[in-house]
């Protein structure tokens, strides 16, 4: 894997932590794999505890986004302590190919979570991976109506020299009808407030959306997020985003840490 300058670990730490859940019960499935340029396979992994469930969590989507992916892989050891309640589907590293290289999609280009060929914006999937991870989530796995679901993003807004964005710290989506004032939302939403990566509460994202109170609700960009709030009635959906200035700025340390709270946050007290 060539090195990025952040300090991720390896994917095979990341696999490895959350493979210590199939010693409690868990499973492990293959939903998708991406091929390197010298033939390395690379899976994407889900893991559950249940073939029905409440609880979604989901990481490493964009691979310049690496914090998220982290922090549920050194969660998983408080994942199994909860002893199989609630009913939980983890997928920690979508974008495996991504991950490795430090760049934000697949091998073909495009997201690998995007779901528009469901939400009636495509005739298509985008590229394998979505194709495989919307059917996936959809069809071998039952996500009942109301689950909650974490998507630990974040937003390298180095990318787009041209945008600035007041303040440092975090801001989030969230769907779902009520989303944000179920208690799940407003515990991570108050995690975050209070966090060293505090949510800037007033701006517009270099996606043009508008924070209000450093949230976009309910917002339609084609993700896995607004399919599982859409086409299977989960509520809170939550996106977080932590505001990356450079890839080390602020400290990948800082982040993990910071989600490992958010996660805290939402499984409650
Ligand atoms: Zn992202």
């Amino acid at each position: 894997m060539p090195g990025v300058g952040d300090g991720r670990p390896a994917i095979a730490d990341i696999h490895g932590r959350c493979d210590a859940l199939l010693a409690c019960g868990w499973r492990r499935v293959e939903i998708a794999a991406q091929v390197t340029e010298r033939g390395e396979s690379l899976p994407i992994h889900a893991y559950f505890n249940s073939t029905s469930v409440d609880r979604v969590l989901i990481g490493g989507i964009h691979g310049r986004e690496p914090a998220g992916a982290i922090a549920l892989s050194r969660y998983a050891g408080r994942l199994a302590s909860l002893g199989g309640a609630p009913h939980i589907l983890l997928l920690p590293l979508l974008n495996p190919w991504g991950y490795s290289r430090h760049l934000r999609y697949g091998p073909s280009g495009q997201s690998v979570s995007d779901s528009d060929h469901l939400l009636g914006r495509a005739p298509a999937p985008a590229c394998p991976e979505a194709a495989a991870i919307t059917a996936f989530v959809l069809d071998a796995v039952r996500i009942n109506p109301g689950a909650a679901v974490l998507d630990l993003h974040e937003d390298p807004v180095y990318e787009a020299p041209e945008y600035h964005l007041e303040g440092q710290g975090s801001y989030l989506y969230v769907s779902g009808e009520g989303g944000l004032d179920h208690p799940v939302a407003r515990r991570v939403y108050r995690c975050l407030e209070a966090s060293p990566l505090p949510l800037i509460k007033e701006g517009l994202t270099r996606f043009g959306e508008q924070l209000v109170d450093g949230v976009i609700v309910d917002t339609e960009d084609g993700s896995i997020d607004e399919l599982l709030a859409k086409k299977r009635a989960c509520c809170p959906v939550i996106t977080t985003e932590l505001v990356l200035h450079s890839e080390a700025t602020p400290p990948l340390s800082e982040r993990v840490s910071t989600y490992l709270h958010v996660l805290d946050a939402f499984f409650g007290p």
